[in-house]
């Protein structure tokens, strides 16, 4: 059995007790040089990830240099993977919910030192003139985000690669402060599940006296649970799997409604205020919609493959709003690891070996994650 399952803030919080922080590193002609990588890396859409090395680009004087200790394993990690949005570009290292130490910074850096903290989330760069990144909602840059990977550096043309790896090389502008007050694995997917569910709750104002629903208990599903429960929300999870109703209210849902039972949706029409929808397989929009009240809003975060129909009836019976939302800007994204920190926030995580992480891919398409596995980087060598 490869998979070692440890409490967080066991193993994982000892293994990143803080070290005594060391003056800024400068860079010098010697230590400045490409370094080989070792990740793992899909090459095509149907070859498993495997030991693949990557090169890393130099620091820059804004750069900051992490050892990663833990990256989180996204549904859109698979989705890219096998190309499922074709968009892909090969070969890919995934991973974008990456937490680890500074081990070295660039000439021009002042928001970390090494020995610091620090993490990477869904992007690494963005045009940071446009009214969407001057607003700090750098995710709707209207040039578009340079995702952390599998996306084309504007200005050197580089691939970007994510973090299934042991270091990566990032603009301090797209590097946030990681409180130690926190078991470090639990709060690296706070870095996409944590943001992604975190923005669209805030956006719409959901707290005390909103009737929420939250479909699908996965990854950022069992995000939204946290953050809707600690708003003052009333939570309602809406699950495909009967098994997971007591850790569904463990995690602080205060109901829960098997989807696939139409008598226990239809006592739930009309019910919500509002409904975040993290599912990332194919699904009926319209039987969630119809759970909406007057003048109410769905937003779907779960991106699946191929697109869905949506029936006007379903949003007209209730002047209903379909919506979505991308991660979350910069401002907010290090807004919600902060406000994790003081509200002791972090994602119950299942921790894994790197070699496992095709066997997490399967599981994940079973519905069987609880509720986040996050790879242990000392496992890659
Ligand atoms: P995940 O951990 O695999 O969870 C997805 C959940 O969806 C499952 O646990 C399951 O919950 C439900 N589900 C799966 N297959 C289903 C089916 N056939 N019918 C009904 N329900 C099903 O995935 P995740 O990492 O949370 O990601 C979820 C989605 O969000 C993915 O599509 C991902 O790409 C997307 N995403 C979007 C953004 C964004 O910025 N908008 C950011 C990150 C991720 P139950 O067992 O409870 O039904
Ligand atoms: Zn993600
Ligand atoms: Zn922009």
């Amino acid at each position: 059995m490869k998979t070692k399952k440890r409490a967080p803030g066991s193993k994982a919080s000892r293994a990143t007790a803080k070290p005594k922080k060391s003056p800024r590193t400068l860079m010098t002609s010697t230590e400045k040089r490409t370094t080989l990588t070792p990740a793992y890396a899909a090459q095509s859409p149907t070859t498993p990830l495997a030991p693949f090395n990557i090169q890393r680009r130099d620091v820059r004087p804004n750069d900051v240099q992490l050892e990663i200790v833990y990256c989180g394993v996204c549904h859109s990690d698979l989705h890219m993977a096998r190309n499922e949005w074709g968009q892909t570009i090969y070969p890919v290292v995934p991973g974008h919910e990456i937490v680890g130490r500074v081990t070295a910074v660039g000439n021009k850096v002042t928001k970390f030192r090494t020995g610091d903290l620090a993490g990477v989330g869904v992007m690494v760069d963005s045009c940071r003139e446009c009214p969407n990144c001057v607003k700090g909602l750098e995710q709707y840059c209207t040039k578009g985000m340079v995702l952390t990977y599998s996306s084309r550096d504007p200005r050197t043309g580089e691939l970007t690669q994510g973090g299934y790896s042991k270091r990566i090389v990032t603009h301090q502008d797209f590097v946030f402060r990681i409180s130690d007050k926190l078991p470090l694995a639990g709060v690296a997917p706070l870095l996409c599940a944590g943001i992604t569910t975190y923005s669209p709750l805030r956006h719409w104002k959901v707290g005390k006296g909103t009737k929420l629903g939250v479909v699908g208990l996965g990854g950022l599903g069992h995000m939204a649970v946290k953050f809707g429960a600690s708003f003052g929300a009333e939570v309602t999870m809406l699950s495909h799997s009967s098994d997971k109703e007591k850790d569904a209210r463990r995690l602080g849902a205060h109901k829960f409604a098997l989807t696939s039972d139409p008598a226990q949706l239809q006592s739930l029409a009309g019910y919500f205020d509002f409904i975040l929808d993290t599912v990332s397989a194919n699904h009926d929009y319209n039987k969630f919609l119809n759970l909406l009240g007057l003048d109410r809003s769905m937003v779907c975060v779960g991106i699946p493959p191929t697109p869905m129909e949506v029936q006007v009836f379903a949003l007209m019976g209730g002047r209903r709003s379909l919506s979505s939302s991308g991660i979350g800007g910069i401002p907010e994204t290090q807004e919600m690891l902060d406000y994790c920190a003081d509200h002791g926030i972090t994602s119950d995580i299942e921790l894994i070996d790197i070699d496992y992480v095709n066997d997490a891919y399967a599981r994940m398409l079973k519905s069987d994650v609880r509720y986040r596995f996050v790879i242990d980087m000392k496992s890659l060598s």
